[in-house]
């Protein structure tokens, strides 16, 4: 399955999740390191230059 990237919107901290496609589309992502749903998925596709809004 892909891995997919995350960053969460709270702590700022980035984490990975391996899910399926379907399971990113319908799954609630929480941040692993302070628990909060509020993520924005970065796509692995472009991961290699990330523009980060601050
Ligand atoms: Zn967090």
């Amino acid at each position: 399955m892909p891995t997919y990237e995350f960053l969460c919107n709270k702590c700022g901290k980035e984490f990975f999740r391996i899910m399926s496609m379907k399971e990113r589309e319908t799954a609630k992502v929480k941040c692993e390191h302070c628990g909060a749903e509020d993520v924005t998925p970065l796509l692995s596709t472009v991961i290699t230059k990330t523009s980060r809004k601050s």
